[in-house]
């Protein structure tokens, strides 16, 4: 019989957030069985609901989103987010430095893979949404990972970056606020990293599409209003803040010195143009989202309900003997330490799948955000108060008796 192969470029190209454990919840559902899913960060499961406005605004201009767009996206959703960024005070803008796609997914792969020839390198955190280094593998790019420090809030260290820099670095990639980690990075802190990429004149990839979920009061900087030398590509979307991951809508913006990337900006016009242009409804969700009141603030104020599970499931985690973990300060993830030599882990996977099938519930293991160690996990906290609680309890429960080795 003759095979049929997957291509040689998916070698290294690895996305474990819906990988074996999540096919092995899959079949215990399809069993019957009932799952408590903390493994993906889709608010709308959970009774996250989009504001109504958004759903009213897709509705009446379904009639005038049948046909193909302009490949860049619709003008009012563009001039909408150019102003949002000027109102941040980013000034070098225009209409075309703007555009929208299929959520942030689709448009962190095509900078990428208009970027990168083999072996080029991109610096990308140590965990990681494991998104970008797939996407960095699959341009035939390769991903160097600098560490994010766990005794240090899960700040990246800045001396592990600049030892990674080689004359084949083309970017950094910065997620902030972070997935899976919840850290939200300081003005300071983000400025050395801008210094390093004006030094070194890399592109600066901002992943900041949990920048409006911060919680105590802090403030989420736009690395597109400390990056000027070089270019800043800044990724954001409204899967999260406005609970629509399902309609697929974000976008990417081009600040800082443009001038130095003409060549690279043709070819992500190029690839922008070849996908003709992203889900042209959704996209009339934008302007009413990002304009006046935001409902995502009532969930993350005191006594929202975004912070009352994340502030429960920190005290929690940390009352189990065996885990701790640091606070989140922005998402709705954490990213637990287990004492592997206590339970005799060298199997992170093991240990979800463990989990998993003698408790039902589903985390994501830690080396699925290319942390090497099999010595976390990551635990979304959008479940309301009672179904954490059950998931904490069988967690707790679970951890009594087990033993990997
Ligand atoms: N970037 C980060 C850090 C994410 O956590 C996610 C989704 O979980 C994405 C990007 C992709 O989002 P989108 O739904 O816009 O494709």
């Amino acid at each position: 019989m003759k095979h049929i192969n997957k291509s040689k470029k998916l070698e290294n190209v690895c996305y474990d957030i819906r990988g074996p454990v999540m096919e092995q919840s899959a079949i215990m559902e399809s069993n019957g069985e009932n799952i408590i899913k903390l493994n993906i960060g889709n608010p709308a499961p959970f009774d996250l609901f989009a504001p109504d406005e958004i759903i009213h605004d897709v509705r009446i201009n379904l009639k005038s989103a049948e046909g193909y767009c302009d490949s860049k996206g619709i003008f009012p959703a563009r001039k909408a987010i150019m102003q949002h960024y000027q109102n941040k005070n980013v000034m070098d803008i225009s209409l075309d430095d703007i555009y929208i796609g299929n959520g942030v997914s689709e448009l962190i792969t095509m900078s990428m893979q208009a970027l990168l020839d083999f072996g080029d390198e991109i610096l990308v955190p140590a965990p990681d949404y494991p998104l970008w280094t797939a996407s960095v593998n699959l341009a035939g790019g390769r991903p160097v990972h600098y560490i994010c420090d766990e005794e240090a809030d899960w700040y990246p260290d800045i001396e592990d970056i600049k030892s990674k820099i080689t004359e084949k670095t083309k970017g950094i990639v910065i997620i902030n606020p972070n997935n899976p980690t919840g850290a939200v990075y300081s003005k300071e802190l983000l400025e050395q990293i801008a210094k390093i990429a004006h030094e070194h004149k890399i592109v600066v990839f901002a992943d900041e599409i949990y920048d409006k979920i911060t919680y105590d009061g802090i403030v989420s900087t736009p690395m597109s209003t400390l990056v000027h030398d070089v270019l800043c590509i800044t990724f954001n979307g409204l899967s999260k803040s406005h609970r629509i991951a399902g309609f697929r809508v974000g976008w990417m913006v081009l600040t800082g010195n443009k001038m130095s990337a003409v060549d690279y900006i043709e070819g992500l016009n190029m690839l922008s143009s070849m996908r003709l242009c992203s889900n042209v409804p959704a996209q009339y969700a934008i302007q009413t989202a990002l304009g006046g009141y935001q409902s995502i603030n009532d969930l993350i104020k005191p006594g929202g309900r975004l912070l009352a599970q994340r502030d429960y499931l920190y005290e929690r985690l940390n009352s189990i003997e065996g885990i701790s973990c640091t606070k989140p300060k922005g998402a709705f993830y954490a990213f637990p330490k287990i004492d592997v030599e206590k339970f005799g882990i060298d199997d992170d996977m093991q240990f979800a799948l463990d989990f998993l099938q003698s408790k039902k519930v589903l985390v994501v293991q830690g080396t699925g955000f290319n942390w090497k160690k099999p010595d976390h996990f990551r635990i979304v906290f959008l479940p309301v108060l009672e179904e954490l609680k059950t998931a904490l309890d069988r967690l707790e429960d679970f951890l009594k008796e087990y033993k990997q080795k």
